[in-house]
């Protein structure tokens, strides 16, 4: 195999691995388990995640990228090296370029920190871009037309707006809310309504199946396990929609807050574009049930949601592996 490019979005919750060409080659969560005691690597992605919940005392299971920052350098940097061996190989004939998405709000040293974990993992040279640029090219936006473009990214651990023009952020915002707090604001709600504890997938499942950001006329119900927290012993209990809604509402709220703040500090001009166009939405967050209605309620400007959200960061390392001469200048920094 020649490749010779990769683009990896390192995401909070989920890594995905681009190869120009070829499209997504590795999806997998974002997660490390090392042992306690020497704290060497037992497994990542996939594995790693198995073991989320599950570790006994010598294993821990950890999200390096917990909240959007690298919590972890070491930890990083492994997994960044598990990730492109897994989307290159092993035996590669070529040291590829390597192109990272990094939170907005990332510091300096955080960005030479992961610039540094890819050379170190096999890259000839790396290069990382904001996250919610990435996005917003993914998306198929025209960022570098003279022209207010606005991008909601919501993940596991942040939420990031970015209104762009000219291939440059003009304002932004990022909160560390988003779909795991949503999750836990679930896990919250049920505890103190029903007396009942439930694990942190089953939260998301709830969020997934019946979820929805404005309160509904038809609901959808589910079945749901946990432990009752007065016998404990285990219990199966029905949530409906509406409930669901209700639990997450300030967790949304946040969100919600986040855009206004940056429409507020769009210039004329480009909020103008950005009322015409709308806003686009990106990141696994975006897929709640009504998420686009409540934007366009509580701002006022239409909300529309990006083709495969999920995929919008990674297609969007590609386009720009694709693309370097155009984007070098413009939006990257390399080392
Ligand atoms: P990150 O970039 O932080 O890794 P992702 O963009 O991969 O995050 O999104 C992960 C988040 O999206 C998780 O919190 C997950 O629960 C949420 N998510 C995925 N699918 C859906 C869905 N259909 N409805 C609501 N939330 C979803
Ligand atoms: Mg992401």
């Amino acid at each position: 195999m020649f490749i010779r490019k990769i683009g990896i979005d390192l995401g909070t919750t989920n890594t995905l691995v681009f190869i120009p060409k070829k499209g997504v080659v590795v999806n997998e969560p974002s997660v490390v388990a090392v042992s306690v005691a020497d704290r060497t690597i037992m497994a990542v992605g996939v594995e790693a995640k198995k073991m989320l919940g599950r570790t006994p005392d010598t294993i821990m299971a950890l999200r390096p990228l917990k909240d959007g920052v690298i919590a972890d350098y070491k930890i990083t940097e492994a997994m960044i090296e598990y990730f492109v061996n897994k989307g290159c190989g092993r035996m590669r004939l070529f040291k590829p370029e390597i192109m990272i998405s990094v939170p907005a709000g990332v510091t300096s040293t955080e960005r030479r920190a992961v610039v540094d974990a890819a050379v170190q993992a096999g890259a000839k040279a790396a290069y990382v871009i904001k996250e919610p640029v990435l996005a917003a090219i993914g998306a198929n936006i025209p960022i570098n037309e003279a022209s207010g473009n606005m991008i909601v990214n919501i993940g596991g651990g942040t939420a990031e707006i970015a209104v762009i023009s000219l291939g440059g952020i003009v304002a932004w915002s990022s909160v560390r809310v988003a779909g795991n707090k949503i999750d836990q604001a679930i896990i919250d709600y049920i505890r103190r309504t029903q007396n009942l504890e439930l694990g942190e997938r089953t939260a998301e499942e709830i969020k997934i199946n019946i979820g929805s950001a404005i309160p509904v006329s038809e609901e959808e119900e589910m079945e749901v396990r946990g432990r009752d927290t007065i016998t404990g012993l285990p219990r199966v209990a029905k949530i409906k929609t509406n409930q669901i809604t209700e639990a997450i509402s300030d967790q949304l709220k946040e969100i919600v807050n986040a855009v206004k703040m940056v429409l507020q500090d769009t210039p004329p001009e480009l909020a103008a574009d950005i009322m015409n166009k709308g806003m686009v939405l990106s990141g696994g967050g975006s897929l709640l049930k009504n998420i686009d209605e409540l934007l366009f309620k509580t701002t006022g400007v239409p909300a529309i949601r990006a083709k495969d959200p999920l995929l919008c960061v990674a297609k969007g390392t590609g386009i720009v592996l694709e693309n370097l001469d155009v984007y070098k200048k413009s939006i990257m920094s390399k080392k």
